[in-house]
Parts: structure tokens; C-alpha cells; sequence
């Protein structure tokens, strides 16, 4: 334990040395390194003017990182406990020096648990939260982190945009107001740049699904795929108004629910989704708004 805080101190550090040097050294001329200096890779997507999500390999759990073309930073979960730290290795590698939003999609360990670390460690604008209160020590220790940082903290409310990037529309389509269940509660969010759609839906379930379908134009290119692929989310119905070119899934090999389910993945196969796993590595889409890559594979153009 104390091994552990010791090295969490030192990426706090860290984080502190990033944003002070590039404050300095950025100040003068946007966000254009000075001459010797390397581009890390959040520096170059903005120079491109590209949209990036990143779903994380951490264990069973979700995580994902979004850069937007402006440059904003967005968090979306935070896995279990132990990828707070996976979380700050990547945010370090990829360049982030601060997170412009944090979103919790509902209060499960698997989704809120790593985001404790990071709220302890990296520079935080604001978290946008489900609205569900839970009970666990685990949401405790999670609200009195973003409390002690004395962070901006707000309820997502459904069918408002939230306004990162002028370029990018991003709308809550669900929250967990007078919900009773975690996964019903989760924020789900569809993320818009051009012809590149992208939906997230935490672990929310079919009767969710049914009323989002109801209400929403719920059609995207990328979907994260709902609750790990456990066959309590992406119905039939769901798949075909979304009707995705890619699907991620976020689990752990081996982990105790069984999760994906076999008939959610005999769905998705039938719909001729190409299927990715964040149980094998990460999961990186990169996108101009024209087309979309993922892994740095070819680009693919986007008709819609
Ligand atoms: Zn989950």
C-alpha cells in the first residue's frame, strides 16, 4: 500500500512538471511545441484537427479517452480500482496534462473505481455524474475525492449537449435520475464530429435501449457496446437502429459473469459488425469527421 502511494505521489509530480514546463513553454505561440522540442501525440491530432477515442484495456471494467479536435480531454470511466493506474500511464504517454471533463456513466466499481486515482492525481475541470447515489464504499471514497479537489461536479441531464468542442456535438441521451438500478442509470452519449458517429452506453440495459430507440436518432459508426456484452443490453431492435460498422467490447478474459455473452456476440456477427476487444489491448478510433481508422489501420471513408 504505502509502495503504491509513493509512486502515485511521483506521477503526481510528474503531472505537475508537464503542466509547468508547458505552460511556459507553450504560453507564447498556442499549442505549437517550441523548435527541438517533439510533438506528443495529443499535440499532433490537434494540429490535424482529429477527433480520438480510446477504449482502455482495463480489466473487467470500462475506460475511455477522448481527445477532441480543439484539443479538449474528456475521461469517460474509469474501470475498476487498480486502472486508476493503467488511466495515468496512458493520459502521460498520450500527452494529456489535464482533463477538461470526467464522466462517471453510472456509480459501479467497474466503472468509478479507477477514476479515484485520477481524481486524486490529474488536474480536473469538472465531473458529470449519472445522478444515481449508490451505497458502496467504493462511490463514497469517489465523492469525497472529487469533494477534498473541490471539483465542479453536475447531474447529466437528458437530451442536453455538452459543450467541449464547437466542432463536436455530444449529447446525453440517458441518465440515472428516478432510476432504481445502476446500469439503467448510466450516461450514454452519443458523440458527433462530421459523418462520425460514436455511441457510448455504459451498462445500460434493453428497456433502455427501448426508450432511447423511442426517442433518439441512436445511429453510429462505433457503438460500446452495453454491459461488457452481457446479454441484458443490445437487443435486435437496438443493433439495427444503430446499425454500426465497428462494435467495442470492454471485459476481462476469464472474468466471472461470462461476459460477452454468446448471444450477444452471434447478434453482433449477424449484423456483420466488426467486432473489437479491449480483453486483447486497447482500442483506438481516429477520425478527420470524413473517415475513421481503428489501431492506425487504412482509413475508412464515411458515407453517412
Ligand atoms: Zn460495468
Amino acid at each position: 500500500m504505502r509502495m503504491l502511494r509513493v509512486r502515485l505521489t511521483l506521477f503526481g509530480i510528474c503531472f505537475f512538471l508537464l503542466s509547468w514546463l508547458s505552460g511556459t513553454s507553450h504560453a507564447a505561440h498556442s499549442f505549437l511545441p517550441a523548435a527541438g522540442e517533439s510533438l506528443t501525440e495529443y499535440d499532433e491530432l490537434r494540429q490535424d484537427h482529429k477527433l480520438k477515442l480510446s477504449f482502455l484495456k482495463v480489466g473487467q471494467g470500462d475506460a475511455a479517452i477522448l481527445i477532441l479536435p480543439n484539443g479538449k480531454t474528456v475521461l469517460i470511466d474509469g474501470g475498476p480500482p487498480e486502472a486508476g493506474e493503467v488511466i495515468l500511464h496512458k493520459l502521460i504517454e498520450a500527452g494529456i496534462q489535464k482533463l477538461d471533463l470526467v464522466v462517471s456513466t453510472h456509480p459501479d466499481v467497474d466503472h468509478i473505481g479507477g477514476l479515484i486515482t485520477v481524481i486524486q492525481q490529474v488536474p480536473v475541470m469538472a465531473v458529470l455524474d449519472s445522478g444515481k447515489p449508490y451505497y458502496s464504499l467504493t462511490y463514497k471514497l469517489y465523492r469525497r475525492s472529487i469533494r477534498k479537489r473541490r471539483l465542479p461536479f453536475e447531474y447529466a441531464k437528458e437530451g442536453v449537449y455538452l459543450p467541449l468542442d464547437p466542432d463536436v456535438s455530444i449529447q446525453v441521451m440517458n441518465n440515472g435520475k428516478k432510476k432504481l438500478e445502476n446500469n439503467e442509470s448510466s450516461i450514454v452519449l452519443k458523440i458527433r464530429y462530421q459523418r462520425a458517429d460514436f455511441l457510448l452506453t455504459g451498462d445500460a440495459d434493453v428497456k433502455t435501449e427501448r426508450e432511447m430507440i423511442e426517442k433518439y436518432d441512436m445511429h453510429a459508426d462505433v457503438l460500446k457496446v452495453g454491459h461488457h456484452g452481457s446479454y441484458t443490453s443490445t437487443s435486435r431492435a437496438f443493433l439495427r437502429q444503430v446499425n454500426p460498422l465497428f462494435a467495442v467490447i470492454s471485459y476481462e478474459r476469464g472474468n466471472p459473469y461470462g461476459h460477452p455473452h454468446r448471444s450477444v456476440l452471434r447478434r453482433l456477427k449477424r449484423f456483420g459488425i466488426q467486432m473489437y476487444r479491449t480483453a486483447d489491448g486497447d482500442v483506438e478510433f481516429e477520425t478527420d469527421g470524413r473517415s475513421i481508422s481503428v489501431n492506425g489501420d487504412m482509413p475508412l471513408p464515411l458515407v453517412r
